[in-house]
């Protein structure tokens, strides 16, 4: 059963209550942390009753999935969406054109390709870099598990930043999901200190933005300096998992 209005409001109350509390425990305020809603694989009922609820930022995984949703709502005020997900190469024109950021900005080629697609359509996007700080072999995002080869990193990033079109704000990553939260804590602990390196390294760059931490250890992520947390499934309820 999609949750109601109702039940997605006190969910999303919740999550910001306890988002408030952590931040506050560890000294942060908690205005500089915001919620992006993840509605991957929810249908468009559950994202109607969840801007019924005042939610107005959304994550979606899949361009094609985000079409139909982007279109339905198009005309609400205030409403944002964030790609979040792998993009495959000839899924840029999508993102591109209909979404507001760009969080797992991947790869050099996709930079290039997503630029110049920005370019003809004369419009901006916001962009995370997605860094794989879990060194899984599966994983996308740029390797980042072992410190002493993140300076090889730095030639491609600076070619990035030398892109108009796309406004580098930070740094996302996805733990492994195996990871116990304390390991979670480990990663989040890492890619802050990549940010810090990467600031320091290039310091055109403005990494203001950590995209870390879902329903499962948001507030692991929010003690390692989140700004951005991803959470679905504890404010829209559980999801169909065949399509994860
Ligand atoms: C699905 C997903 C999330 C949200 O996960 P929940 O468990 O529903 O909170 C966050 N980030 C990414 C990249 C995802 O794919």
């Amino acid at each position: 059963m999609p949750l109601s209005v109702e039940e997605i409001r006190s969910n999303y109350l919740r999550v910001q209550e306890e988002i408030q509390h952590t931040a506050l425990k560890c000294g942060r305020k908690p205005e500089e942390i915001r919620i992006v809603v993840v509605s991957k694989s929810q249908p468009l009922k559950v994202v109607e009753s969840a801007i019924n609820a005042g939610i107005r930022s959304f994550g979606e995984n899949y361009p094609e999935e985000a079409m139909e949703k982007i279109h339905a709502f198009r005309d609400v005020e205030g409403i944002e969406w964030h790609m979040i997900g792998h993009l495959q190469s000839r899924k840029a024109k999508l993102v591109s054109a209909y979404f507001d950021w760009m969080h797992s900005l991947d790869s050099l080629r996709i930079a290039e390709k997503l630029e110049r697609l920005l370019a003809e359509q004369n419009r901006f996007l916001k962009v995370l870099l997605e860094f794989n700080v879990g060194g899984e072999v599966s994983k996308y995002g740029w390797l980042a598990s072992d410190p002493d080869y993140w300076s090889e990193l730095i030639p491609e990033i600076d070619q990035i930043q030398q892109f108009p079109h796309l406004q580098i704000c930070g740094l996302m990553t996805m733990p492994p999901l195996t990871a116990t939260l304390q390991e979670a804590q480990g990663y989040f602990r890492k890619l802050r200190q990549m940010r810090d390196f990467l600031q320091e390294r290039l310091p055109k760059l403005k990494l203001t933005e950590l995209s870390m931490g879902t329903s499962a250890d948001f507030p692991a992520a929010i003690m390692e300096g989140a700004t951005i947390v991803r959470i679905g499934q504890a404010i829209l309820g559980p999801r169909d998992y065949s399509k994860d």
